[in-house]
This record gives C-alpha cells, structure tokens and sequence, in this order.
C-alpha cells in the first residue's frame, strides 16, 4: 500500500502548479491503492471523495506548495480514518477488567499476555491473567506459560467450571489480592456462533469489564472488519487490537475497522514475542503508510544524474546505515547536478521537518566548505568519523581554511543525518518485518 500510494502521490509532490485533472488523476490511483490493500470499498470511496473536496479547494490550490498540500491532505485524512487520536484503555473500576474476545487463532492469549506484560512495564499495573477457555485443551497451559514468561500471576479453576464462573471468581481473587487490573482470556471459534457470543454476554454480565477489546488477525483484511462489525453489534466493544501486522499484511483492516464500526483500534500486535504490542497511534500508521519522506522520488532523482548502481547503493548504505563521509563527498558533488537542494532534503527521509533547523541549514557556500573540510580528511576519518577527536578537528580545520567550528558544525550535521537514517531504518525494519505491504 505505502509504496502504491507514494507513486501515486510522487507525481504532484515537488510541482509547482497542480491542476484540478491532476488531482483527480492522483486520486484515481490512490482509490487503487486502497483497494489493492483490501480496503472496505464504502471507506475508499468517502475518503477519496473527502481528499478530492480538500484538495481541489482553495486551501491547496492557490498554496505555494500544492502537491505537497495534497499529500498533506492525504495524511490528515487517513489519521482521521483511523480515528485521529491514539484511543487509550479506560482503566476506572477497581480492580479494572480487560474481557479479551474474538475468533479461534485471532491472538487472544498471545495478546492477554503481551497487554498483561505492556500494563506492568508502561503504567506500573498488577495485572492478574485469568484463564476462561475451557474448551481448547491446551489453552490453560498456553496462559500459563506466558504468565510465567511476563512474571505475572494466572488464575485458573481448569476446565471443569463454567468460563463465566472463572470470570468472577477470577475477579474476587483479583480483589483480595490486591490486583488492579483483571484480563479475562476467553474462547474463540472458527465462526462467530450463537453460544460463544451467549457466553461471553454472560461473562460480561457478570464481571461488568471495563474494556472489551475485540482481537483479530489483521491479515484476514475485510473478515477482520466483517468479524469486528459482527462483535461490535453484539457486544458493544470499546476497542480492537490488531494482530499480526508483523505479517504479510495489506493494511487493509488497519485502516477500515474505525471507519466501518467506529470502534477504535488501540493495539497493535507486531510479533509473537510478549513484547511485541504497540498502542496504536494513528497519526504514525498513517506517516507510515504514507512512507516517511519521500525516496522513492529522491533515489529517481538521483537516478536522473547518477548512474543506477550508485543510486541502489546509496539506498542500501541509508537502510543499513553504512553512510560515511566518502558517501557524503559524492553527494555532495552529485548534488549540484540535481536541482535546487531545498527540494532534496525536503525529499530526504525525517528532513522535512528539519530543514528549518538551524544547523542544517544548507547553501552553496556550505556545500563547498563542507566538501573541502571532508578533503581534508583521512580516508579513515571518513570512513569512521567517530575517530575524530579534539586534535584532527584541529589539523582539518588548517588543512581546509576553515574553523573548527565549521568542522564541528559539519561532523554534527552529519551525526544528526545518521541518527535520521537510523530512525528510518527502524521504520523500514518495521516496513520489512510487517509494513512492506502497507
Ligand atoms: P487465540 O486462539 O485467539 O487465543 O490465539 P493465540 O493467542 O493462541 O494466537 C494464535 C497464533 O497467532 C499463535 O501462534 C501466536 O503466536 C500468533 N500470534 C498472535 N499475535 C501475533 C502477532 O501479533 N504477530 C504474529 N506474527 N503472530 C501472532
Ligand atoms: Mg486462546
């Protein structure tokens, strides 16, 4: 999905003038996209017709900047898709209660456990895990193993008592034992059917949860919307977690369950490990969706005056955060041959924003100092400027007729850069482990 959207976003980024056709020609794609990514037809076609209306309107048009308003658009849209702001856990009762509920295989356990885990280290929780499948034979144990894996407490009465049972029990344990918070693991099925929803009403009569959170397997895309609706309608559910967007996912569910229950999504699973559970923000899905910076375009550029391998390989070494100063002397000198820097580093991951920071400022006159004070170095230094101590930022401000403020300016510049790519490396790390899709 990131990477259909971009494309068709790449096209008014960076353009001067935009015109009415073009939007709609963007918009064609970007309905695409979203379809592709197996998104709920109706919630495409309301947010298309909602970044149409912003994007042809005044607001962009008659900017400076149109295509990047547009994109701008686009992401303000798809965060309100996903509800805007991040949808916390209303913890009020005490002890407070976390009914977990979905389908067989969804991560409902998985999930018990990581919440459980997430609780303690992030808000400094008691949580008690409390054991109401009875139906799968492993199911008890499977708790087990992960209470014991977070270091938190399960209860359990095996499978002989009724789940709504366990539930309450559960909770007056929770209550003598000075537990604040109680997350109640539930059965699923292969279906939804008459008597699991039955007992789960009756576990919620009975323990009055705070938060049922609906667990479903994002990569199921529209059965998870299908399957939220269908829970949503039955039991009132007041959040959702996604799991297994680590997996092969399109994205699809991500972006349609808000719009389609108006129930929130508020977790997002990212692995199996207990540890591998996000809040889920999404203003940030939706920056990830939309790619962070644009390098696509930036590497197309620089294919334009580059040759192609260089290029390629100037993307891995950003991916995999080799960059060196040699590689920034070749920038360098590519630079010139590629247009207006502004338009490059507004191009270049995490630089949008910072362009306007003081120290990276760029102009001409930088550019030349900065090429001759890299020059000056050794090929060590380049390759690994941490060597760089008080003594060489000396002999290289001599060498190059400039200060050592312009040297510690320009090693400080390219630390910042680094730390940048790294950021964007652990988002495409996150992109590779589960986002490539989106
Ligand atoms: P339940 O039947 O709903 O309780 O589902 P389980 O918690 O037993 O999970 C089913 C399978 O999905 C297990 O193999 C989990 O390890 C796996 N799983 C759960 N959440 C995630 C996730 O976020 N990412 C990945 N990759 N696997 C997950
Ligand atoms: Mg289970």
């Amino acid at each position: 999905l990131s990477e259909r959207l971009q494309s068709a976003l790449a096209k008014l980024k960076g353009r001067g003038k935009v015109s009415e056709a073009d939007v709609k020609s963007a918009m064609r794609e970007v309905r695409l996209a979203l379809l592709e990514a197996d998104v709920n037809f109706k919630v495409v076609k309301n947010f298309v017709s909602r970044v149409s209306e912003r994007a042809v309107g005044q607001e962009v048009l008659q900017s400076l900047t149109p295509g990047q308003q547009v994109i701008k658009v686009v992401n303000e849209e798809l965060t309100k898709l996903m509800g805007g702001e991040q949808s916390r856990l209303q913890l009020n009762s005490k002890p407070a209660v976390i009914l977990m509920v979905g389908l067989q295989g969804a991560g409902k356990t998985t999930t018990a456990g990581k919440l459980a885990h997430h609780l303690r280290k992030q808000h400094n929780k008691r949580p008690l895990l409390v054991a109401g499948d009875i139906y799968r034979p492993a199911a008890i144990r499977q708790l087990e193993v992960l209470g014991k894996q977070v270091d938190l407490p399960v209860f359990s009465l095996g499978d002989k008592e009724s789940p709504v049972k366990i539930a309450e029990k559960g909770l007056a344990h929770a209550k003598e034992n000075q537990h604040d918070v109680v997350i109640v693991d539930t059965a699923g099925r292969l279906h939804i059917d008459e008597t699991m929803m039955d007992e789960l009403r009756g576990i919620k009569e009975k323990v009055q949860p705070d938060e049922i959170l609906l667990v479903v397997d994002a990569m199921t895309g529209q059965d998870a919307v299908n399957v939220a609706e269908s829970f949503n309608r039955e039991m009132d559910l007041t959040g959702v977690v996604l799991t297994k967007l680590d997996g092969d996912t399109r994205g699809g569910a991500a972006l349609s369950v808000k719009a389609v229950t108006d129930c929130p999504v508020k977790f997002a699973g990212m692995g199996e490990k207990v540890d591998a559970l996000e809040p889920f923000h999404p203003e940030r899905m939706a920056s990830r969706i939309l790619g962070m910076g644009d390098v696509l375009t930036l590497i197309e550029k620089a294919q334009a005056s580059v040759d192609e391998e260089k290029a390629r390989d100037l993307e891995r070494k950003m991916r995999t955060q080799q960059f060196t100063f040699e590689d920034f002397l070749d920038q360098l000198e590519q630079v010139r041959n590629m247009g207006p820097l502004d338009d490059l580093l507004g191009m270049m991951p995490g630089m949008g924003q910072v362009k306007g920071m003081k120290n990276l400022q760029v102009d001409e006159k930088h550019l030349t100092k900065a090429e001759a004070i890299i020059r000056s170095m050794t090929l060590q230094e380049r390759r690994e400027p941490e060597v760089i101590n008080a003594s060489r930022r000396k002999r290289i401000a001599l060498g190059s007729g400039t200060s050592v403020q312009d040297v510690n300016r320009l090693i400080k510049q390219f630390m910042d850069m680094k730390k940048m790519m790294k950021q964007f490396q652990s988002m495409s790390k996150g992109k590779k482990r589960g986002m490539g899709k989106f």
